[in-house]
């Protein structure tokens, strides 16, 4: 670091030699981590550049529509690009859609009947899936549609346990499985691309007729692969996190085979409607230029997530996963043991933050979680994980979860604040 930086980090935010030293010394041993995250950033890059290429994106994409959105160009085009992206036939993508669980119980109510069964083959789905299953009751959940739902737990080793998966869809035809590619809020490795292709092959086998969903949020973008490459019939993902790349206002995108769309497109209108109509009297630029920012967005928060990892481990904490495990997510897990240190870490970040960097975050009952959970997130985008954000609900063994940030440079420092505060 320059000099001038080291007296800026003393001066604004009194930042000590050693905090300083620790995250330094921490990104010199993860050069190897960086690079494999640089090449990955450069294949999606491309990726994404070609499938602008191929959608013939032109200026008039970006512009609003007002009523019924008949022939809305801007809308249209997304729809195809992120199909081209993720290499399957059909997307949606919508500002219309509110959330990834908004996105999540459109797809799974569009796709399932009265006397259907859901297998999330798994573990604990993500807390705000909970009251969409039923497992907390909640007006509208599949439960109360006469939708059954069905679990499998995770094996020993962390990774899916495919002969429990293969029970439950031999038991009952399954209409569906869900898959979550990433941990959320669980102690518990993500799902690489290759789990989730070694996890669809066995499920085709047992029951072709399956509808496979991946939960793909936070996934985007870390590996050259989506869950769409591995075969799977439908993903469904957050424009708030990676895709959005930081730009995208709001929305989320579900994507994949096109009879499958076509229907989730029924539910997200009305039958017979469908995909005909849907404007935006905003225009559509932030969500191309933050589709087309995404792969290097991602990568940044990949890179913080992986010095994150190095620090705490050094700090003596358990960390999940390791800075030198492959990353097919960008969450990165501290385990703090104690509420203290883990609420000095939430505060922490939020005090790195560009936008309301003097509030102090507290524990509070969010919407759809189950504990207490504090969040630090001083976001542009509200409430956007993309964006330097942590989270943790608050309950032992205290785990902070860390994900995104739209400059590595942001989440280095922020790393210097928590490290101050923690030391
Ligand atoms: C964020 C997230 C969701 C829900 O998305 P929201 O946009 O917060 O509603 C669902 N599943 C996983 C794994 C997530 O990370």
């Amino acid at each position: 670091m320059l000099q001038c930086t080291k007296e800026l980090l003393k001066e604004q935010y009194g930042i000590s030699e050693n905090a300083m030293k620790i995250i330094n010394r921490a990104e010199q041993e993860i050069a190897s981590a960086f690079n494999g995250i640089d090449q990955i950033r450069q294949y999606n890059q491309i990726k994404v550049l070609a499938a602008f290429k191929r959608c013939k994106v032109e200026q008039r994409h970006f512009l609003p529509s007002t009523g019924y959105g008949y022939d809305d160009n801007g809308r249209d085009t997304l729809d195809k690009l992120y199909a081209e992206v993720f290499n399957c036939q059909s997307a949606i993508v919508s500002p219309m859609i509110a959330s990834g669980t908004h996105a999540i119980y459109l797809a799974l109510t569009a796709l399932l009947r009265p006397g259907d069964t859901l297998l999330f083959a798994g573990g604990k789905p993500y807390d705000t899936l909970e009251p969409i299953i039923g497992l907390t009751p909640s007006s509208g959940s599949l439960e109360e549609w006469g939708i059954s739902y069905k679990q499998t737990e995770i094996a020993c080793d962390g990774t899916l346990d495919i002969e429990q998966i293969k029970e439950a869809l031999s038991d009952t035809k399954c209409r569906a499985v869900l898959l979550q590619r990433s941990k959320g809020y669980a102690w518990r490795p993500s799902l690489s691309i290759n789990d989730i292709k070694a996890a669809v092959k066995e499920i085709r086998q047992v029951s072709p007729e399956t509808v496979i969903l991946v939960d793909n949020c936070y996934g985007e973008f870390c590996y050259t692969q989506e869950p769409t490459d591995a075969g799977v019939d439908i993903i469904i993902g957050s424009l708030i996190k990676n895709p959005g790349g930081g730009i995208a206002p709001t929305g989320a995108y579900i994507a994949g085979k096109e009879e499958l769309i076509t229907q989730v497109a029924h539910r997200l209108t009305a039958p017979g409607i469908g995909r005909e109509v849907g404007s935006y009297a905003a225009w559509y630029l932030p969500f191309f230029q933050g589709l087309f920012l995404a792969p290097h967005v991602a990568a940044e928060a990949l890179k913080g997530a992986v010095l994150c990892s190095k620090v705490f481990e050094a700090l003596g904490y358990d960390v999940l996963p390791s800075a030198e495990c492959p990353r097919t997510d960008i969450i990165q897990a501290v385990k703090f043991g104690n509420s203290e240190a883990l609420i000095s870490f939430i505060k922490a970040i939020q005090r790195s933050a560009p936008v309301d960097s003097h509030v102090v975050p507290e524990p509070w009952n969010m919407p759809g979680y189950q504990d207490p959970v504090i969040m630090a997130a001083g976001t542009f985008i509200q409430g956007a994980s993309i964006e330097l954000s942590a989270d943790a609900p608050i309950r032992p063994p205290y785990i902070a979860y860390m994900q995104g940030g739209l400059t590595y440079d942001h989440v280095k420092f922020a790393l210097m604040l928590t490290a101050q505060g923690i030391m």
